[in-house]
């Protein structure tokens, strides 16, 4: 029986081990795996990237047709406005130099435009400036 405990013991020697590689076999194959699935990810990503590219740049370039419109636009716009209140803008430091008056108060900073500048800014022969913030005020 000597022997035979001597084979048990080998078995069980050598199980856990056959185990442990199994284990590690398995780790391996897991690990193996999402590296394939990761690869091939990267490159279905890749693959579509490159073949939107043709339409990103499409569009760029049609983003950059319309910002030179608007940009022609507002040139043709500035044009329109009064030297005066052209200055006014361009000393403003304050960002955006414009506020919308909502509720009477400038939505810049929340200050309640005064009776004089509520009048003022419906009449609309000045500008009205916000008395807190000091941004040019248009109405809403
Ligand atoms: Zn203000």
């Amino acid at each position: 029986m000597g022997g035979g405990l001597a084979a048990g013991a080998v078995v069980l020697e050598i199980k856990p081990r056959a185990q442990r590689v199994r284990v590690v076999e398995l780790v391996g194959a897991v690990a193996l795996q999402a590296v394939r699935e990761a690869t091939a990810q990267l490159e279905a990503t890749r693959r579509q990237s490159t073949s939107k590219e043709p339409a990103l740049r499409r569009e760029l370039k049609a983003w950059g047709a319309e910002l030179a419109e608007v940009e022609a636009e507002r040139d043709g716009i500035w044009e329109q406005v009064p030297p005066k209140a052209q200055a006014a803008y361009s000393r403003m430091r304050m960002q955006p130099p414009v506020a919308q008056v909502l509720n009477n108060q400038c939505s810049a900073c929340r200050v309640t435009v005064t009776s004089s500048g509520m009048q003022m800014l419906r009449k609309g022969d000045e500008l009205v400036h916000c008395e807190h913030c000091g941004r040019i005020l248009v109405r809403d």
